[in-house]
């Protein structure tokens, strides 16, 4: 895949990949994804060799890899001299991950160096997470597009790092919840606090995850307006749209997450007036499910 942007899945949603040695295919992965220059791209490695390769595992990153490798969990180490500054944006450390899906392992080891592969979607829009979604948001900008069929989690990675005294933080919600990292490593990951001037990973700062169409996050939803996200695209139009628990049908997170930027999409391109969203529980994955439906939120409200 030398030179080429390939849109594929991974198990938290589709990326798009390219060779991370090469400056020209990363500049080519910003300009198809109109993202900021200063907005850094996530490795992917097919093991921890190739992982250490890149950057400094400390004892604590083996060991968060061994509960969590391979698995939608991203670390920032402090990088190796061979990274490229197009892929750290000229930051101190590396975000690096080692992705669960088997078949996009075995890409990264036939090509034999690891892959940026930020989501596949234009910079600010919802992350992709069927192959439909890459075609209707990159079309032609990517050379192929690897259809996987739907992403299994639904959600980007949750990323995490460490303070100069050795705390380790979370910097982005993601697929593994704060419950999870504390539970299996047995010690408190707050959320990173972002320094607005300086941000640590500056994509946090960014609007992000937002449709073209306006969203509100709050309650109670215009009851007349109930227009549930199972009821066919064709009854939408121009009415609200309303997302509410049934992105899961039996209330489950795990559920809720693989369908809500899918549902989200779908409704976006069926021309609905406003899309309204119920929040979801406070805890495990519907933190991040909160975060990223605000998020999208206040980048409509900051883009009007
Ligand atoms: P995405 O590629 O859309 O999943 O976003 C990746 C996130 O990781 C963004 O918020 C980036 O700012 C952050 N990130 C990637 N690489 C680094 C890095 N080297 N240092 C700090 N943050 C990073
Ligand atoms: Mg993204």
């Amino acid at each position: 895949m030398r030179g080429a942007l390939v849109a594929l899945p991974t198990e938290t949603v589709y990326g798009l990949a390219g060779r991370a040695d090469d400056p020209t295919v990363l500049r080519r992965i910003f300009k198809a994804k109109n993202r900021p220059a200063h907005n850094p791209l996530i490795l992917h490695c097919a093991d921890l060799d190739q992982v250490a390769s890149v950057a400094e595992l400390t004892p604590a990153a083996r060991q968060l890899a061994g509960s969590f490798w391979p698995g939608p969990l991203t670390m920032l180490l402090t990088r190796r001299e061979s990274v490229l500054d197009e892929a750290c944006a000229g930051l101190p450390r590396v975000a690096v991950r080692i992705p669960a899906s088997e078949q996009f392992r075995a890409i990264i080891r036939a090509v034999g160096v690891p892959l940026a592969a930020p989501s596949a979607n234009p910079s600010g829009y919802v992350s992709p997470t069927r192959a439909e979604h890459v075609f209707a948001g990159l079309g032609c900008r990517v050379d192929h597009i690897l259809d996987g069929g739907p992403c299994e989690r639904g959600l980007e990675s949750t990323i995490v790092g460490w303070d100069e005294a050795g705390r380790g933080e979370i910097y982005r919600l993601g697929a593994i919840s704060a419950e999870v990292l504390e539970a299996l490593t047995n010690t408190p990951w707050p959320l990173h606090q972002q320094d607005e001037q300086h941000p640590s990973t500056p994509g946090a700062l960014l609007q992000h995850y937002a449709p073209r169409t306006p969203v509100t996050f709050e309650l109670p939803a215009p009851q007349d307006a109930w227009v549930t996200w199972s009821e066919r695209a064709s009854t939408w139009k121009g009415e609200v749209g309303v997302l509410h628990l049934p992105i899961s049908t039996i209330g489950d997170l795990e559920e809720a997450a693989r369908n809500l930027y899918h549902a989200l999409i779908e409704l976006d391109s069926a021309g609905v007036t406003r899309i309204c969203v119920e929040s979801f529980p406070d805890e495990g994955l519907g933190a991040t499910l909160n975060e990223r439906v605000a998020r999208a939120s206040a980048a409509q409200i900051s883009a009007a």
